[in-house]
């Protein structure tokens, strides 16, 4: 089969295969980038498979970088962009059901194709646009199914986090895992806690954001996989759940933990501890925490002014976006315009400071003065008091005349 028309990112980058070529080598487009073409869709790496072993690329092109050199990847850069070039390479003895003990470099196509994981990302595109098919990744792709190359149970058996991989295509692409492949999956599922929770990380986030969650989520509890992920393996019903939400697609990593959590009914006083051991950054366990929170109460009612406050505009869209998936609109325009009427965005805007507070009222810092500002804060956002220097200074006084600020 032959290519119409080669795609833009794949033209830019032939003078670099010809490059090669033209030192006697073999090179060619490989993986995601190819299966991303046939799909017309855009992709965000073009990556280039080569006979050439390492170092003659580093001798062919004069701007190189060694980025993972042992597994004979050398990062080329040409012209405006940058490759990723790999040496065609076989993988062998893997005693770990993770990643090879032993990468071989070779001279053959065809060897570095079998190594791969599913035919779909076993494709590769010769300068010319013909597509070098050795496994049926064409059918597969027409009739959208994910396979593993050659047999389902070595494969995983190799590497496990393959059938996270797999699941995670089956959610992006909207395919359908192929029936031995899926049966393998469940016979290894086990050897998932093998893998390290920061590579099935990556994974399940990619299976939760893609655009029918549904095809990769379901086969992920049925082959029980879920089992092996971290704070899972109890949560069957919780799973259930939030695999029957509507199968909207989830736009941002934030709210697909959200709704998970949610849907898992995550005590809020163990959400970060569940994320912590996804290996989340503190800044995503922070976020989903507090959507968690927000989006709780959102769905009691409308906002109130407090918690609009606390959420901030971008994640009371965030929130209002997930109302969706409980059947109900959201409210992205009125939510707007609530929040840009609170007297306060944030707590620096308040005309008064803690400073001023000390100084004004002639006492040592302390727990009353948290207090007192909270209350202020509050106060404002609430509309009981003007955001006024004066009026805040004479709210302050008095409230200290009448209560007893600890601290
Ligand atoms: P994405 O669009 O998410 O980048 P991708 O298929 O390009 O998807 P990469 O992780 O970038 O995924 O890997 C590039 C290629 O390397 C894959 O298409 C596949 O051919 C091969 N590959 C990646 N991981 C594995 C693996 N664990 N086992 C076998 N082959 C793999
Ligand atoms: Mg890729």
């Amino acid at each position: 089969m032959k290519l119409d028309i080669m795609p833009e990112e794949f033209v830019k980058a032939l003078g670099v295969i010809k490059e090669i070529e033209l030192h006697g080598f073999e090179a060619y487009f490989v993986g995601g980038s190819v299966r991303d073409a046939l799909l017309g869709k855009k992709s965000h790496d073009v990556d280039i498979a080569t006979s050439a072993y390492p170092e003659e690329i580093k001798r062919i092109f004069k701007r190189t970088v060694d980025v993972g050199i042992d597994h004979g990847t050398v990062l080329v850069l040409y012209e405006d962009s940058q490759y990723e070039i790999t040496t065609f390479r076989t993988e062998s003895t893997y005693q770990d059901f993770r990643r090879p003990d032993k990468v071989t470099f070779v001279r053959s196509l065809e060897e570095d194709l079998k190594r791969r994981d599913f035919t779909i990302n076993a494709l590769a595109l010769d300068k010319e646009g013909t597509v070098i098919d050795l496994f049926h990744g064409l059918d597969d792709l027409k009739n959208g199914v994910i396979r593993a190359v050659g047999n389902p149970k070595e494969r995983f058996h190799e590497d496990a986090l393959r059938m996270m991989r797999g699941l995670r295509f089956a959610s992006q692409l909207d395919f359908t895992i192929e029936t031995e492949t899926l049966k393998a999956i469940y016979t290894f599922h086990e050897l998932l806690s093998k893998i390290s929770v920061e590579r099935i990380s990556v994974e399940f986030s990619k299976l939760l954001l893609g655009n029918n969650r549904q095809k990769g989520f379901s086969p992920f509890i049925e082959t029980e996989c879920y089992r092996n992920c971290p704070g899972l393996a109890e949560h069957l019903k919780g799973l259930l759940r939030f695999s029957e939400l509507p199968n909207f697609p989830i736009e941002e990593e934030r709210q697909a933990w959200a709704l998970l959590i949610k849907e898992l009914s995550v005590p809020n006083k163990e959400i970060r501890l569940f994320l912590k051991k996804w290996k989340l950054s503190n800044q995503m366990m922070h976020e989903t925490a507090e959507l968690v929170y927000c989006l709780n109460k959102r769905l009691e009612g409308a906002w109130l002014p407090e918690d609009l406050y606390r959420a901030g505009l971008d994640r009371a869209l965030a929130v209002e976006k997930l109302l969706s998936f409980y059947n109900l609109k959201g409210k992205l325009k009125e939510t707007e315009e609530q929040f840009l009427a609170l007297p306060i965005k944030e707590r620096k805007h308040l005309a008064i400071t803690g400073n001023d507070l000390m100084t004004i009222i002639d006492r040592k810092p302390g727990k009353w003065l948290g207090l007192l500002i909270d209350y202020l804060e509050k106060s404002v956002i609430n509309n009981e008091i003007p955001n006024d220097k004066e009026m805040l200074i004479s709210c302050s006084k008095k409230i200290i005349e009448q209560q007893d600020f600890q601290g």
